[in-house]
């Protein structure tokens, strides 16, 4: 079968690779139906070592059942299915308290823990089927497909961020980064019921995209002058929470300078950093928090899914552009260059 590798920064190639085969009684044969590019995909792609490659690549995708081992009861050959972007039991302690990127089995964890999958192919073998996979109640040419597709990462990612920060009425809240993540954080902020919804991005098509969403004002200013705007919208105060879905240290410093007292900052974007400000200059002094982490996508699947499937939602407008597998390295540097928003793959 065909697959997506990384072989270094700027080097995505399409290849055949082997076929994958059932390895445990838990996992499923998956054929992909529907994959895409994530802006975590973008980060490697940037910079990866060759010496560290080739690497598989993708973790978020849809598709058919080919095939189960013997100890799988949730999903059968020809369900259509999605897959989060961490294999989980759903069965432990932290999966049972919604920390399924947590999950204690020693199979699970994230796709690039497994040297041989990923979901930028046209199958793959799934680790913890029953715990890691979730039936879809459609058919695999439904005109959902993208919106449920970004329940495999970025609409979990989104929601964790606003669930994580604490997000209800009587929150104000600025969303940092106006990429898929950054974008669905505002729908969920919405959703969450936001009194108001500020998003921070320089890029007007996204952006536009997050009015309709539900931002309540756009600041395209960044650093200092951004700060001072979000200021401004909020009387002076800043506001109680700030999703950040950018993960870099520009984006830290901005979401420390736009908290109000006893805010908190909520993170899903993979930091670039290890080391931040945390003393008295800059959380202590004013009761800021910091909260965030990977999203156990996996804990919101079956909350988010309805209000796809009845359209009250539909999260997947930030899929711009549709490829297949021989369009996957445009892709990439599409969303490099940050001419494309997030790439569809229909292998
Ligand atoms: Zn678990």
């Amino acid at each position: 079968m065909r697959a997506t590798l990384l072989y270094g920064a700027g080097d995505v190639r399409v290849e055949n690779v082997p076929d994958p085969v059932l390895k445990h009684s838990t996992d499923a044969l998956v054929r992909i139906t529907a994959s895409c590019v994530c802006g975590s995909d973008v980060w490697p792609y940037g910079s990866m070592n060759p010496g560290d490659g080739p690497a598989r690549m993708g973790h978020e995708f849809i598709g058919v059942v080919e095939d189960t081992g013997s100890e799988v009861t949730t999903v059968h050959k020809g369900d259509l299915v999605v897959a989060p972007f961490a294999i989980s039991d759903n069965t432990c302690e932290f999966c049972r308290a919604g920390l399924h990127t947590s999950c204690s089995h020693p199979q699970a964890g994230f796709w690039d823990g497994e040297p041989d999958e990923g979901g930028q192919a046209e199958a793959i073998r799934v680790p913890l089927a029953d715990g890691t996979l979730v039936k879809l109640p459609v058919a695999a040419d439904s005109a959902l497909i993208p919106s449920l597709l970004t329940l495999s990462d970025v609409l979990g990612t989104g929601y964790h961020a606003a669930v994580a920060g604490g997000v209800d009425e009587r929150t104000r809240v600025t969303v940092i980064g106006d990429g898929a993540v950054g974008l669905l954080a505002v729908l969920s902020a919405k959703r969450l019921g936001a009194e108001q919804i500020i998003l921070m991005g320089r890029h007007q098509a996204r952006t536009d995209l997050g009015r309709e969403f539900g931002a309540t004002d756009v600041v395209s200013a960044r650093g200092d002058e951004g700060i001072a705007q979000v200021r401004e919208l909020t009387a002076g105060h800043g506001t109680h929470v700030v999703l950040e879905a950018v993960g870099n240290m520009p984006a830290y410093q901005q979401a420390v300078g736009i908290l109000r007292p006893g805010g908190v900052i909520s993170r899903v974007g993979v930091p670039q950093y290890e080391e931040a400000p945390i003393g008295f200059g800059s959380l202590f002094r004013h009761n800021l928090r910091l909260a965030g982490g990977p999203a156990p996508v996996r804990a919101y699947i079956e909350e988010l899914m309805p209000a796809i499937l009845d359209g009250t939602i539909e999260p997947g407008k930030v899929f711009d552009v549709t490829t297949n597998l021989d369009g996957v390295a445009a892709g990439y540097q599409d969303m490099a260059d940050r001419t494309s928003l997030k790439v569809l793959i229909n292998p």
